[in-house]
């Protein structure tokens, strides 16, 4: 089978390209696509050719110089955001690839419109963009915890009940105009169970070298797990788009959802026509002439 077949086999199962009717039970986050624990140290090596290829795949991306792609990362505290983009950025180019991280927003940024701070990051085209927490939470912490809205200023006509509807629109119609202008986008929810988050933060309490990693307010957080969850269904159900897909990524075995992760990101770039740039004849024509003045000296 062509390799590039190979990914996209391997990550249909977790791609969600069409809401309607989307359900997080139905989305196992032990699931391993079938494989054992045993076969970790196999799947690790698999790992390894993923980011081989995805290096060899961004250095053509960035030649060209015609395509982007725009990579967000959403997930409950632990379930591996920050190592996941560690592992999948491991073997780019560092010049063709810029990491956000979105925080709780500024008094600037709340005195704009909530997708504001994101556009000057959308990456160029030639590169890559990863947002680690992104616009979406928009819809999920602020949806969870609406005194948030209330620090957002907004008129208060327009904060009847279809604010969130009409958020999930907007950004559909923002995540259509970059796919149509060539801006790739993929999306990621790292899809991790309560009872294993609860382990790593256990992990973070005992382990002295990951204290530094606990959050009090991680904790409280917890206390809203099935908010959350619940935001994250209606967030998948109404922005899971066949442009701009959201790839649930059952995250309780790290090994695996980064496998996920990068095959998916080799897939993205796989469905562009990517091709380094052909010279016309006269600009051939200029190489020789400098191939000719350097042999000379
Ligand atoms: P992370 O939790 O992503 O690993 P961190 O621990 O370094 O990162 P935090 O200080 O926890 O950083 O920042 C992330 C927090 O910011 C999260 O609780 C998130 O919900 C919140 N946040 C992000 N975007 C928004 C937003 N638009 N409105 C309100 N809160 C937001
Ligand atoms: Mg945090």
């Amino acid at each position: 089978m062509p390799k590039e077949l190979k990914f996209h086999k391997f990550i249909k199962p977790y791609v969600v390209d069409a809401g309607e009717g989307f359900r997080l039970k139905d989305h196992d986050p032990g699931d391993i696509h079938g494989l054992k624990s045993q076969d970790k140290p196999e799947a690790t090596k698999w790992l390894e050719q993923g980011v081989v290829q995805l290096s060899a795949l961004q250095d053509i991306l960035f030649a060209q110089g015609n395509w982007g792609l725009l990579l967000i990362f959403q997930a409950m505290d632990a379930a591996g955001k920050d190592g996941t983009i560690k592992h999948v950025m491991s073997g780019v180019n560092p010049q063709g690839v810029n990491v956000y991280s979105f925080k709780a927003p500024s008094a600037e940024e709340l005195a704009h419109t909530f997708m504001w701070r994101s556009m000057g990051s959308i990456p160029p085209r030639g590169k890559i963009a990863i947002f680690n927490r992104s616009y979406y939470e928009e819809v999920l912490v602020v949806r969870v915890h609406p005194e948030f809205l209330d620090r957002q200023h907004i008129p208060e006509s327009l904060r009847g009940k279809h604010l969130w509807r009409d958020r999930y629109e907007d950004i559909n119609s923002f995540e259509r105009y970059l796919a149509r202008n060539g801006i790739a986008v993929r999306k990621f929810f790292l899809n991790i169970s309560k009872k294993e988050q609860k382990k790593r933060f256990m992990e973070r309490l005992e382990d002295a070298d990951k204290n530094w990693k606990f959050s009090q307010s991680d904790l409280q957080e917890r206390k809203f797990w099935d908010d959350y969850q619940d935001a994250y269904e209606k967030m998948i159900r109404n922005t899971a788009t066949e442009h701009a897909p959201w790839i649930v990524v059952p995250a309780d075995n790290k090994w695996f959802s980064r496998l996920l992760v990068v095959a998916t990101v080799v897939d993205a770039l796989h469905s562009m026509d990517l091709k380094f740039p052909k010279l016309d004849d006269a600009q051939y024509a200029a190489l020789k002439v400098a191939r000719k003045q350097l042999e000379k000296e």
